[in-house]
């Protein structure tokens, strides 16, 4: 079977100095693409200490294992500056992937502006920036794959992580509306919950789970997104350790009633059931037009004394 190939491509990574951006800059370089390797180097939280040669790292393995790569060491919130990399070096940019991240936990209880304020800046801004600096050239050559990085702990909540957790989830939303926005322009864009060993997780799982988790089982799932022969986009998906899915929003049938001065607590607490109930008629929602339609159908409904 032929191998999944990306000669000719340009691929930008953020935070490809360590960890999960380290292994997709070597597969997509292995693989035929020019990489541009982004990463400042910096400390777990993102607290000072950077070291700039991570990113002089892996383009010198990737450069040593006859591959093309070029190293970048702004911040994400600089984004202009490393999509400016990727086009001064090779001319164009056809994927991005935005990887790079930090963690700040502690409780809300605990939490100062600045734990929140930075963990938005480098999970949501940066992606932002990237993301905006990169979609003129994508709707130019009416081409472009976009992977934002999620976590479970954006998807599901997670104790101790309400920064990182909704900069996570903010990013589900905006890769959600860049699909919407790209789409007449071939431009797919989809967010990935990665699990895997890194310097980010070796503090909450334990060694025989850190063993299991190698960040080369993430990768697969991701060459195959930004790959030319799919055409997946806005979706969300999770990956780690061999297991793959997807991920989408489940609406109750729920309870459709009269928006008039009928509709009180008590007409709602008598249908309560209906509206959690999610065995019978629910349906998988993907845009606002879906919400819409209820509103339309709420309106048709008969007064609620009954
Ligand atoms: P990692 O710490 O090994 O690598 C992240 C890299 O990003 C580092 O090299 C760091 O220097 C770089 N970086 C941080 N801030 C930056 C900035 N402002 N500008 C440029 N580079 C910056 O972490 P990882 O585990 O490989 O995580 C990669 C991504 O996956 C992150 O977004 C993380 O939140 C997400 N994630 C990881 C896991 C996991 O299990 N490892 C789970 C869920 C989500």
């Amino acid at each position: 079977m032929a191998e999944i190939r990306y000669d000719g491509q340009v691929v930008v990574i953020t935070g490809g100095g360590a960890g999960l951006g380290k292994t997709y800059a070597k597969f997509f370089a292995a693989r035929g693409a020019k990489v541009v390797v982004n990463d400042l180097g910096g400390t777990f939280n993102g607290k000072p200490g950077a070291n700039a040669a991570v990113a002089d790292v892996v383009v010198k393995e990737i450069k040593d294992a006859g591959g093309e790569a070029v190293a970048n060491y702004n911040a994400v919130q600089e984004g202009e500056k490393i999509v400016k990399t990727a086009i001064y070096n090779y001319g164009r940019v056809d994927v991005l992937i935005n990887n790079a991240g930090i963690l700040r936990d502690i409780t809300i209880r605990n939490m100062k502006d600045e734990d929140w304020d930075v963990i938005m800046d480098v999970h949501v801004t940066g992606a932002m920036r990237t993301a905006r600096a990169a979609w003129p050239f994508f709707r130019k050559q009416r081409y472009g794959k976009v992977i934002n990085t999620s976590s479970s702990s954006g998807l599901f909540g997670n104790f101790g992580q309400a920064n990182y957790a909704a900069a996570k989830m903010a990013l589900v939303g905006f890769t959600e509306t860049l699909a919407k926005e790209g789409l007449k322009y071939n431009i797919h864009c989809n967010v990935l919950a990665p699990a895997a060993a890194s310097r980010l997780t070796q503090t909450v799982w334990p060694p025989e789970m850190m063993e299991a988790m190698n960040p080369a089982s993430v990768v697969p799932l991701v060459g195959v997104l930004v790959h030319p022969s799919c055409s997946e986009t806005g979706s969300i998906f999770e990956a780690g350790a061999g297991h793959y899915s997807k991920i989408r929003w489940q609406r109750s049938k729920g309870f459709i009633a009269r928006p008039d001065d009928s509709l009180t607590p008590d007409v709602v607490l008598r249908n309560y059931d209906k509206i959690i109930d999610f065995s019978k008629g629910s349906s998988y929602p993907k845009g606002v037009a879906n919400s819409v339609d209820l509103l339309e159908e709420a309106m048709a409904q008969p007064s609620n004394v009954r």
